[in-house]
């Protein structure tokens, strides 16, 4: 996929209105699903899953606050962020200030619509701009939300790119929010562009599009005894924005995936953060009984700029150029990921002959001879079973994929084992 059909997918799938059940989601991961052949899975309300239970399905059809003469102040159909998410269903005529404890706007942000959600605790309520509000008189409003809480299901997406190797590599998005575009369609878009782009890899890639929070925990409850394959994770989010890329490391802080991110981001403007169990679905990958080795991808992070959860955060707010280059740090983490493994030199004693074994001569007339060069002499030099590549490519400066080129000659030429 190109950036601008990634952000043409942000476009198709803004409208929706998604949460964490219902058939928003459904749409969603249909839509995904013409790009990636997705297994989509039902999990029923009721089910237990870990310390938590999929909750009953939520979802509305329309929502309004009209004036006496009849005009929508509020109109869920201009944007689904007017209702508050989860919202129980109402039907009645009350005074403004009846209203008031139901209104949810940004005194700070006048002109913008805060996005909401009452999950676990039964409520109804409309967000709004401030402006809206201040321009709206004593009342009487008709109050109306057609929505349905009733038993159904929680929807989630996978897919799976078989490798040659049953270790997994995770990639993980979350996919409850409505009409917001960074947080988290562009997450959504790379991983599905990303997905596209994998040709018979060594890992098998796992993608999970699913409900923030509760999905993961229940991704987590029904795989929980085949996660020890999980070798390596990513979740994605805020991934259009103009910001720089941000990562932020796992639970145990020095995982490959770790260094992996912290190699690719070298020589970039860049943020590199320490796990804290907030943020995204990294809070479950890495909860201590699991502790998986996922990390989070994002441009600007979690609520670090102020279109965060407003209806600023709009196909606007992201680019195509932004979220290029997020897929492009992914598939060059990929790249390491794929050909990152630790090598014992078979003649340690002194430098072995390169020249009678053809590596010289393999080199002459390159452009980058030297590097090339330099980068045999370094994977000879380490290559005692302890250095993975990329530690002999942090080591060295050079290039990971030039060290990578070098143990694949070296190893031809009988000089290495894997
Ligand atoms: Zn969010």
């Amino acid at each position: 996929m190109t950036g601008a059909e990634m952000h043409a997918l942000v476009e198709r799938l803004y409208p929706l209105c998604r949460s964490i059940t219902g058939d928003g989601v459904r749409r969603t991961l249909e839509i995904v699903g013409e790009s990636i052949a997705l297994e989509v899975h039902e999990v029923p309300t009721g089910t237990e899953v870990l310390d938590w239970t999929i909750p009953r399905e939520w979802n509305i059809r329309d929502a309004y606050v009209k004036d006496a003469s009849g005009r929508r102040v509020v109109d869920f159909a201009e944007s689904n962020l007017h209702v508050v998410g989860y919202s129980v269903p109402v039907h009645a005529t009350m005074t403004l200030d009846e209203l008031r404890g139901h209104l949810h706007t940004l005194p700070d942000q006048p002109g913008l619509i805060p996005y909401r959600t009452s999950y676990y605790a039964e409520t109804w309520g409309f967000c709004l701009s401030d402006d809206t509000l201040n321009g709206m008189d004593d009342g009487p409003y008709e109050v109306m939300i057609d929505s349905t809480l009733a038993d159904g299901s929680l929807t989630y997406g996978e897919y799976v790119v078989p490798g040659r190797s049953t270790d997994e590599v995770l990639v993980s998005c979350h996919t409850c929010h409505p009409s917001l575009a960074n947080d988290n369609l562009a997450g959504i878009a790379v991983a599905t562009a990303l997905a596209q782009s994998l040709r018979d890899p060594f890992y098998t890639y796992r993608f999970v599009f699913a409900p923030g929070t509760i999905g993961s925990i229940t991704w987590l409850a029904r795989n929980r005894d085949r996660v020890d394959r999980v070798k390596h994770g990513i979740v994605l989010a805020c991934a259009g924005d103009r910001g720089a890329l941000t990562y932020k490391r796992s639970r145990r802080g020095d995982t490959e995936i770790d260094r992996v991110f912290a190699h690719v981001l070298t020589g970039r403007p860049h943020t590199i953060v320490d796990f804290s169990p907030y943020g995204y679905d990294e809070r479950q990958y890495c909860s201590p009984g699991f502790d998986l080795a996922v990390g989070c991808l994002t441009r600007t992070p979690y609520a670090g700029y102020p279109e965060y959860h407003t209806s600023a955060d709009d196909p606007g707010f992201v680019s195509a150029e932004a979220m290029t280059d997020t897929l492009e740090a992914c598939l060059r983490a990929v790249q390491i990921l794929e050909r990152n493994r630790r090598y014992t030199n078979l003649s340690p004693y002194g430098e072995p002959q390169l020249g009678k074994r053809g590596l010289y001569g393999s080199l002459g007339g390159r452009s980058d001879a030297k590097q090339a060069q330099m980068a045999m002499l370094w994977v000879l030099n380490l290559s005692d079973g302890n250095h993975s590549l990329l530690d002999i490519a942090d080591r060295s400066g050079l290039p990971f994929a030039a060290m990578a080129d070098a143990a694949e000659d070296l190893q031809s030429a009988g000089l290495l084992k894997e």
